[in-house]
């Protein structure tokens, strides 16, 4: 009997599906469908068996012939054994990609525990797909596994020590570790959050997780808009910048005609909050360190509300007066233009991103010791003349071990995919 197994590549936004042969090797072209989100969070896994089943009878493969498979999901993730609830096994926690309109019907509720929404996927599969090896892994831990087999890696016949990095650098900046077939996932499941390892770079720019300084605060989508507007309001002639200019545009696309519900219009306009500071230093602070939480946010938060304009007549008069609503519209694509334009603005925070990344590759470097560091994601593929050399020269400065490849994946698109064929494989040959 021919055996197969199958593969799922699950993001925020689509979800994919394979089938490969025993070697691993795909048998067809990968299906995709978007996320459903309209049949709550016990949906996505009936999806997901669906898109095998219809992908199973079109090659002509009985579904009682694949014998294991693996699911790449974009985190977080619950895979604690033995799993939170019986019923749910692996899981997706609190995601902020997948998010279901109307969660408040009576049937999801169960899903719901303590406030964290989940989405079950190990024990529904198993029972959907009527087989025992399922296994979930996070989306860069199965980048990493399938970079090492079907990668930079498929060429080394001796894979013994071969060890194999991956970062991805999107709107987030992750990464992960691979040697000799096994990924490096640490004792609690968190090993080499190397977008958290520090920058080098001390201007006290706050993360995604809290702290001040991350590399993810520099060269990440997120990072690379959230310095650009510090750096804006920094400089002097800052609001000068085309970075400004070009902000202002989209701005001028999105400003309402009249804000009806001001409480929701705030907080989807974080920054604009900040025009209601009036001293300036505290102004910088509370943007620097995503300090929303403080007295001095939330009090300008009361003003903005009883002072913005409910009708909004004359745009150019809201923009000059709420420069905060211009620079929420800064992100990481016009701040990497602008920078190839030589704008001095840009040009300052692509190069903290370059000494970000390339302090994270010195030190990966140092901790995995690895042949290759590959990359994949939009803010670095889209990119690669801005980050990538930049990058490798910091890397190299000082370096007392091997410095690696720094390479794009070869198979940056299907990453997730062929890492769930090779959980598949590595479970049912264990
Ligand atoms: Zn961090």
């Amino acid at each position: 009997m021919a055996i197969y197994y199958g593969g799922y590549d699950l993001g925020g936004k689509n979800v994919r599906a394979v089938i490969a042969d025993e070697r691993g090797e795909f048998i067809c072209e990968p299906c995709q469908e978007e996320v459903d989100k309209s049949r709550g969070p016990g949906g996505v896994s009936c999806q997901m068996v669906r898109l095998m089943e219809a992908l199973a009878q079109k090659e002509g493969i009985s579904l009682k012939n694949i014998v294991a498979y693996g699911v790449t999901a974009a985190g977080p993730l619950e895979l604690r054994d033995p799993p939170i609830l019986e019923e749910f096994g692996e899981s997706i926690k609190d995601s902020t990609n997948i998010v279901f309109p109307d969660l408040d019907r009576p049937e999801y509720q169960k899903y719901v525990i303590e406030d964290i929404v989940y989405i079950p996927l190990g024990k529904p599969l198993k029972e959907g797909l009527n087989c025992e090896l399922v296994k979930v892994i996070n989306d860069v831990n199965g980048a990493v596994l399938g970079e090492f087999w079907d990668g930079v890696g498929k060429g080394y016949d001796d894979k013994s020590n071969l060890t194999i990095a991956t970062i991805t650098l999107g709107a987030g900046f992750g990464g992960g570790v691979c040697q000799n077939g096994v990924v490096l996932e640490g004792h609690y499941g968190n090993a080499a959050e190397v977008g958290h390892f520090l920058s080098g770079l001390s201007k006290g720019v706050a993360c995604g997780c809290g702290k001040l300084d991350c590399a993810e605060a520099y060269v990440s989508g997120t990072g690379i808009a959230h310095n650009g507007v510090y750096t804006i309001l920094t400089t002097p002639d800052g609001f000068d910048s085309p970075v400004y200019e070009t902000a202002r545009e989209v701005a001028w696309g999105k400003v309402p005609d009249e804000i009806d519900d001001k409480e929701a219009f705030l907080k989807e306009n974080p920054y604009l909050v900040l025009d209601y500071i009036t001293e300036e230093a505290e102004r910088t602070r509370v943007l620097r360190e995503n300090d929303f939480q403080s007295g001095s946010y939330q009090e300008a938060r009361q003003r903005a509300l009883s002072n913005l304009p409910g009708e909004i007549r004359d745009k150019e008069r809201f923009l000059a007066e709420h420069p905060g609503f211009v620079l929420q519209q800064v992100n990481s694509e016009i701040i990497c233009a602008q920078a190839k334009k030589f704008d001095p603005v840009a040009l300052r925070v692509i190069m903290e991103a370059q000494i970000a990344l390339g302090n994270v590759l010195h030190q990966m470097a140092k901790a995995y010791n690895p042949r290759y560091i590959t990359y994949y994601g939009s803010v670095i593929v889209h990119n690669e003349d801005l980050l990538k050399e930049p990058a490798v020269r910091i890397m190299k400065r000082g370096l007392n071990v091997e410095a690696p490849c720094f390479v794009r994946s070869p198979i940056a698109d299907d990453l997730g995919l062929h890492g769930g064929i090779r959980l598949a494989m590595q479970q049912y040959s264990r």
